[in-house]
């Protein structure tokens, strides 16, 4: 490959003479076949029918063993909720302390994807080719701590002096969530052609593994510490064979002739050099570990191109992790290591005289090549959807900050429509920032991000525009799913009560329900569009259902208590006054929010009883009626 000054530079600190690779296929076909490649092929072919299994059997059943995927240890650390993944992954670790890093050999769907990968790409006679750098060699490992020491990190500085350092632990290893914590099945596609084809096809054989993998960055410590390690007799005469059958590119027959064994922390104990070398000079075996040893690397990348591949990573992956709220991070960082490659080889394509890519000529004696213009253009549509991506990021992120701001309580906002005599001064400045920031996100964006439309919906209402509001919501509903969805049914009857469209707030309470049937504010509401609706023992009996579920419920009761007075039954009523007496909080901002939504119902008694207890508590109410 001719790459310019940079890494003809780079190619002269180290070169490795061996028969096998300097010479033609011809003699490439003298290497032994590996015999347990088949057994690993078999090996992950199983483990991923294992994987499509399991899910079969949720589908089936509704119930299953908790996703087996290390990423689910996190929620043990934050909340101590024990699954089959966080047993898994400690599992996987102590083993790699012990044997090395089998389980990415033998165990690892994404390294089976790559290898499949990698073997399509053979079949067109294409070899992917190692892209070396020495800083993003870091990412895993950062990305692992912040994973998973950082949330207990977190906890110890951020708890409260009651809490304990380590949460209290409790069973998830059964769940009826299974697809909760992973991404829809129509991201998961592009996520596997972004980890496996092109982090393949640009960063080589194991680019996903080197750059992005958050697990490698702890299975390479763990490696490093394991006294399991491929060894060499005597028998070795440095032919190479080992190193030319080593997809995971460890220069094996030198790491053998210096430390007798190979150091790597790169090899995932495939075997196959030990199953090629033709002197059977190659055992797994153990013994001393390789801590102080290293290797000595060929690195792709000049400093200053290191540095401006860390700022190069850190932009794209910033720009699209979570933009959408569709790209989880595994799949940002094998974007953001697909685009820092592009970047600094398309920099060096503008600046050299000569580069090729594969067998592809892109520049030859200072003219683009055909492959040059293609390289080119993909590169740069590449690059302009990533700054895309990092300019709508910006958006949903500064929006998200102003919803979050917000401090008016939902229930009192929801009392009454237009709620705009709660906001405070601060309240306004961040309805104006969510609304440009939110609505520029949702002018710009390429796919709807569910959340934001939620976000938006709420900071319309909050501004007196409750009709846009109403439809934001069902936008935002069509695209969610279970708790989020059934929150935005709620959120859109309730405003729909408000507005007096008792009919339509029945449908969409009725539909959040449909989704949880728990959720008791729903209840509350649908009670009061039956009422409404002249369907008064139908209202009853939900707000009964709703007390049934939660004696506690302030508002139910009192809800309950206006209609039994209403209905003639002054008995029921008071014993439902004093059970919402008991709970009511001694709170101005509740009782006003009781008496608005005792007033929308005609219970004006009740409600001015509640009128009056938040003057008694804040004489400054009296500034609100
Ligand atoms: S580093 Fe990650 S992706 Fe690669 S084999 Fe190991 S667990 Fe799988
Ligand atoms: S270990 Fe075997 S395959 Fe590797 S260089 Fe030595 S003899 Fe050749
Ligand atoms: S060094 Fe040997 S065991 Fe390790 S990855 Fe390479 S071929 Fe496989």
């Amino acid at each position: 490959m001719k790459d310019g000054c940079a890494s003809q530079k780079a190619s002269k600190q180290r070169s490795i003479e061996l028969p096998v690779l300097k010479n033609s296929a011809a003699q490439k076909d003298g290497i032994r076949n590996s015999r347990v490649s088949r057994w690993r092929a078999a090996a992950l072919i199983a483990l991923t029918l294992l994987m499509i299994a399991h899910v079969i059997q949720w589908r089936l059943m509704g119930r299953t063993i908790s996703p087996i995927e290390p990423s689910e240890a996190m929620h043990t650390l934050q909340s101590g909720a024990i699954n089959a993944g966080f047993i898994f992954f400690s599992l996987a670790i102590l083993a790699t302390l012990v044997f090395g890093r089998f389980v990415c050999g033998w165990g690892c769907h994404i390294l089976a994807l790559q290898d499949f990968c990698a073997w399509l790409l053979k079949k067109f006679g294409l070899t992917p080719k190692p892209f070396r750098s020495r800083l993003l060699a870091f990412v895993p490992l950062i990305v692992a701590l912040y994973m998973f020491v950082y949330p207990t990190v977190y906890r110890f500085f951020a708890k409260p002096k009651n809490e304990p350092l380590i949460p209290q632990f409790t069973n998830h290893l059964v769940t009826s969530e299974f697809w909760a914590t992973f991404p829809p099945v129509w991201v998961a596609i592009p996520f596997l052609f972004v980890c496996g084809f092109m982090t393949v096809y640009f960063l080589g054989q194991k680019g996903f593994c080197t750059y992005a993998c958050p697990y490698g960055g702890f299975f390479r410590i763990a490696d490093k510490l394991s006294p399991g390690k491929i060894r060499v007799t005597d028998a070795c005469n440095s032919c190479g064979h080992c190193t030319a059958v080593c997809t995971s590119n460890v220069v094996v027959h030198e790491e053998l002739k210096q430390y007798g064994m190979v150091v790597n922390q790169d090899c995932m104990k495939c075997m196959d050099c030990v199953s090629v070398c033709p002197n059977d000079a190659l055992y797994f075996g153990f013994g001393k570990p390789a801590i102080t040893k290293s290797v000595k690397k060929n690195y792709s990348l000049t400093w200053t191109e290191e540095a401006a591949a860390v700022l190069i990573f850190l932009a794209s992956f910033l720009a699209v992790w979570d933009v959408y709220q569709l790209v989880p991070m595994l799949m940002a960082l094998g974007i953001a290591a697909v685009t820092t490659f592009l970047a600094v080889r398309t920099w060096r394509l503008l600046r050299v005289k000569d580069l090729s890519f594969y067998r592809f000529n892109l520049k030859s004696s200072g003219t683009f090549q055909k492959a040059g213009w293609l390289f080119l253009s993909f590169a740069l549509v590449w690059i302009g959807l990533n700054a895309h991506s990092g300019w709508v990021r910006y958006h949903e992120r500064a929006g998200a900050r102003a919803f979050e701001n917000i401090q008016i309580p939902d229930e009192l906002a929801l009392a009454r429509a237009n709620p705009a005599q709660w906001l405070s001064p601060s309240d306004r400045e961040n309805i104006v920032n969510g609304k440009k920031h939110l609505h520029a996100a949702a002018n710009a964006g390429l796919f709807v991000n569910k959340e934001a439309l939620s976000k938006l919906a709420w900071i319309e209402y909050l501004s007196g525009n409750t009709e846009q509001a109403v439809h934001l919501l069902g936008r935002a509903a069509e695209h969610q799913q279970e708790q989020a969805k059934a929150l935005s049914f709620y959120y859109q009857g309730a405003i729909l009560n408000r507005l007096g469209r008792y009919e339509q707030a029945l449908t969409s309470l009725d539909q959040a329900l449909a989704e949880r049937s728990d959720l008791i504010l729903a209840r509350e509401e649908r009670g009061e569009s039956l009422w409404q609706l002249g369907r008064k023992q139908e209202a009853v009996l939900a707000w009964q259902d709703a007390v049934g579920r939660n004696a506690g419920l302030p508002l139910a009761n009192n809800l309950l208590a206006g209609a039994a007075a209403s209905l003639g039954k002054s008995e029921a009523a008071v014993a439902y006054e004093k059970q919402a007496d008991r709970f009511t909080p001694a709170d101005p901002f509740f009782h006003w929010m009781v008496g608005l939504r005792l007033q929308n119902v005609g219970m004006n008694e009740l409600a001015e009883k509640h009128f009056g207890r938040a003057l008694q508590l804040n004489p400054a109410f009296r500034a609100r009626r």
